[in-house]
């Protein structure tokens, strides 16, 4: 059998698939990544104007890779304070970081920063290719390798690993062209985003808030609000708002004029914001829960958007992404410290295990919240504000919630501790 050309191709140079090809840096392991669009693109689908809430474990996993300082550096808004209302009712549920022992549950932080930080990072590695723009149209899995067909701008040409790792997103393709189904459900709602100027500062704390069209989250964000010296400027402040509705409302609200969004906006708006004074360029996102119903085939492994999308309510879909980076980084450096084919059946099904119940923990929680929040019939509305309220009285249910915010519960990675992935030939679980 000839030498493959990777022992490690990755498929989509996104937020999740960028990040493993950087965990990989530094490991005995030839790395390919395929992405269909440049950085520079505005259709890049993954390094958009989105901002991402990143989950305490999240940050530590920057830390290892050793990009935390240059997120950092160019805007994370820490989150000191999480609020759950439910509008027009009386339940409500208060977090605080500093009572959990951490600085913040987790920071905002810009997809586009992210891409501006990885993009670097993935092209200055010496074990890794970076094929772009080139687009998936093909694969094969066969003979102890996998063969992909790739479209680029100099025409189509083949390549080959030992491992094939698809992280092209909710639409993958590589998925498909494997042959592995899914699960779906269509929450028949969409998402407008966009930053928005409230004349409050957001005092580090992120609202989410239930309404009877869905939920509706308030992330605060590091572009203003706060002075050079750290001190609060009382001209207001900026949130990257995430309001979901039916799919119609949602494109309704999105095309209104700026006037008309604010005074839609400015009644489901928590107290705390004040009055809302400006709303940046609205994007619409459709929202619903895909599941592929295998992670890994032999010489497959499914990770990110491709593996599990999510409903964004709870900001969980790229912090569960990156707990797939950091197991899989692991469980590939553990094969290659013994010099074990990183695509055997028994490496992958190692990494499926162990990712196993943190998916559906998060998927579960997720979808109960989209079903539980976007229910407005009275018996669940009342259910759901004394929930709130307990929660809030009850600190043992507190410490649950908060550590799963963070992203910390389960058996964690090395790289959710700030540590790289390789620790020497001992098996992982
Ligand atoms: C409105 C909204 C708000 C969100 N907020 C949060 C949040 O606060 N916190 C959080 O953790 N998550 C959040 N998420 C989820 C997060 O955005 C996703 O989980 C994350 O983008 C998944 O990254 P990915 O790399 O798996 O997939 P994608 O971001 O979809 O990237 C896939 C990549 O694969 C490439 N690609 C696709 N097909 C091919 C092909 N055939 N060949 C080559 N390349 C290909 C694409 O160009 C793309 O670059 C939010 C999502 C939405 C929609």
């Amino acid at each position: 059998m000839s030498r493959p050309d990777y022992d490690v191709l990755i498929i989509g140079g996104g937020l999740v698939g960028a990040s493993l090809a950087c965990a990989l840096r530094g490991l005995p392991l030839r790395v390919g990544v395929v992405e269909a669009r440049p950085l520079e693109d505005g259709a890049q689908p993954s390094f958009d104007a989105r901002s991402l809430a990143l989950a305490w474990s999240s940050r530590r996993i920057f830390e290892a890779l050793g990009l935390w300082e240059a997120v950092a550096a160019r805007g994370a808004a820490p989150i000191r304070r999480i609020r759950v209302t439910d509008r027009g009712r009386f339940g409500t549920t208060r977090l605080e970081a500093a009572r959990h022992g951490v600085e913040a549950f987790g920071y905002v932080v810009e997809s586009r920063v992210l891409g501006a930080v990885l993009g670097p990072a993935l092209a200055a590695a010496a074990n890794v290719d970076h094929h772009c723009p080139a687009e998936v149209t093909g694969v094969a899995l066969e003979g102890g390798l996998a063969r992909v067909a790739v479209e680029t701008p100099g025409g189509a040409r083949e390549l080959s690993a030992r491992l094939l790792v698809a992280a092209d997103g909710t639409r993958s393709r590589v998925r498909e062209l494997c042959g592995v189904g899914t699960v779906r459900l269509d929450y028949r709602q969409s998402a407008v985003i966009a930053n928005i100027r409230t004349s409050e500062p957001h005092g580090d704390t992120a609202h989410e808030r239930f309404t009877p069209c869905g939920p509706l989250a308030l992330l605060p964000l590091a572009l203003a609000g706060t002075g050079a010296d750290g001190r609060r400027l009382d001209t207001g402040c900026e949130w990257s708002l995430v309001w979901t509705h039916p799919p119609e409302e949602a494109t309704r609200l999105a095309a209104l004029d700026e006037a008309g969004f604010l005074a839609a906006l400015q009644p489901v708006l928590p107290k705390e914001a004040g009055e809302v004074l400006a709303a940046g360029t609205r994007h619409v996102y459709p929202l619903g829960m895909v599941q592929a119903r295998a992670q890994v085939r032999p010489r497959l492994a499914i990770i990110g958007n491709a593996a599990h999308t999510l409903h964004p309510v709870a900001g969980q879909g790229f912090n569960l992404g990156l707990r797939d980076v950091a197991a899989l980084a692991e469980v590939l450096a553990a094969a290659a410290g013994t010099g074990a084919d990183p695509g055997a059946g028994a490496v992958l099904e190692r990494y499926a295990r162990w990712r196993r119940r943190d998916r559906l923990q998060v998927s579960a929680f997720t979808d109960a919240l989209v079903r539980v929040f976007s229910n407005d019939r009275l018996p669940v509305a009342a259910a759901r504000n004394a929930g709130l309220l307990a929660l809030d009285l009850l600190p043992p249910l507190k410490n649950v919630l908060a550590r799963h915010a963070m992203g910390l519960a389960g058996r964690l990675p090395r790289m959710v501790m700030g540590l790289p992935p390789a620790h020497g030939p001992e098996p992982c679980p």
